[in-house]
Order: structure tokens, then C-alpha cells, then sequence
């Protein structure tokens, strides 16, 4: 069923609301690991490994944080609508990625353009999208282990709100999520910060797997 404009406008409040609350329910459970997170973060920043083995370090040190806003998240199996967006990736996370599934990475020039977050929508699944499950769970970017919606369900991730934000609609209604400032800005200087080639994970693996 397609979401309308009034489901929408109704959801408008709720959703701050509860992006509030959830917000201090995940820190006051983080608080008391936020130290060992920390560190582990500047572990693999000044550490000696590979980036590429410094990359799978900072996805783990991903999900693992998201575990604490599990129990508020309305992602659920099934739903992909966040594998239709762009999926914002390194040349360092990408050839990690790839060597861990056996696909070459596609070495992408600096100035490579890359498409506009508007560019995509229903029509553009990720090439690791297969039955809408994801085909590399395990290994899937930084970038998608933080993408998780902590609204009461996934109604704000429907096509109709994105289409509406693509036409920047003030019908529309932002997605509540929770920030990562820190192991982003890791993941940046694991990446080689901006001398690095940044692009769309179709960019990298337009065929998948
Ligand atoms: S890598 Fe997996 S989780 Fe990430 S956008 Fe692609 S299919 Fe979705």
C-alpha cells in the first residue's frame, strides 16, 4: 500500500519524539562501554595492521555499537528499501570487502564522478541485493551497518517519503537515526582521508557477486 502524505504528516512528531528517547535510552546503555569503544577505535587507527584488516576491524566495531540501538529499531528482514540509496563507499573498504568475497574491486581514478544521492530510488538496488536480503551480510560496509532507523516502524522509509524528499517536499519527514562521528571520522583516516577515491558501492561491484 502506498504511504500517503497525511500518514505521513501524522508521523511527523512521533518520530522526534521517539528519536529523543531513544537517543538517551542507547546512551545511558552505551555509557558504560563507551571508553572500551574508544579505545578499540584508536587501536585500529594507530595500530600497525593493513587498512584493509583495519577496515574489517572498524565494520565489526560498527555492528557491535548498533547492537545497543537494536531493541529501538523498526529495520526489519525483508524490508530494502535503504539498498535502493546510495551506499557511500571507500577504494580502501571496497577492496577489503571484495577480497573477502572473492570479487575484485574495481580501482576507481580520483575525480571518478560520483551520481547524486536524488539519482536513486526503486529502481536502483544494490548489485548485492538478491531476494531483498543482502548477499554479503557479513561483510557489508560501515555505511550499512550504521544505517538503521529508530522509528516505531519502517514508514518513513518508504519510497513515497523518499520521492517527496527527492523534490524537497516539505511533506517529507527525515528518518530518525543515530550518529557515528567517531568511527566515521576513523574510517576517513583509514581510508587515507581525502586523497582517497569515495563512490557508490555499484561503482565497485557493478556485478555483484
Ligand atoms: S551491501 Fe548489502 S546491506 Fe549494503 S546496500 Fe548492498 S545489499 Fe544492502
Amino acid at each position: 500500500m502506498p504511504v500517503s502524505k497525511e500518514e505521513l504528516e501524522a508521523r511527523r512528531i512521533p518520530s522526534q519524539q521517539r528519536a529523543a528517547y531513544v537517543n538517551q535510552m542507547v546512551a545511558q546503555a552505551f555509557a558504560p562501554h563507551q571508553n572500551t569503544f574508544q579505545q578499540r577505535v584508536q587501536a585500529v587507527v594507530s595500530g600497525n595492521s593493513s587498512s584493509k584488516t583495519k577496515m574489517y576491524k572498524l565494520q565489526q566495531i560498527m555492528s557491535d555499537v548498533r547492537v545497543f540501538s537494536a531493541p529501538y529499531s523498526a529495520c526489519k528482514e525483508g524490508c530494502s528499501n535503504c539498498c535502493h540509496m546510495r551506499v557511500l563507499i571507500s577504494q580502501t573498504e571496497a577492496n577489503a570487502i571484495g577480497e573477502a568475497i572473492g570479487v575484485k574491486a574495481a580501482q576507481l581514478p580520483l575525480g571518478t564522478p560520483v551520481k547524486e544521492e536524488d539519482d536513486f530510488g526503486r529502481n536502483t538496488p544494490c548489485t548485492f541485493l538478491s531476494a531483498d536480503k543482502c548477499s554479503i551480510y557479513a561483510n557489508r560496509p560501515v555505511q550499512c551497518r550504521n544505517y538503521i532507523n529508530i522509528d516505531v516502524d519502517p514508514l518513513l522509509c518508504s519510497y513515497e517519503n523518499w520521492d517527496l524528499a527527492k523534490k524537497r517536499d516539505p511533506a517529507s519527514v527525515g528518518i530518525p537515526m543515530l550518529g557515528a562521528a567517531p568511527i566515521m571520522s576513523a574510517y576517513q583516516m583509514v581510508s587515507n582521508g581525502k586523497a582517497e577515491v569515495y563512490n557508490d558501492i555499484r561503482k565497485f561491484f557493478p556485478g555483484g557477486i
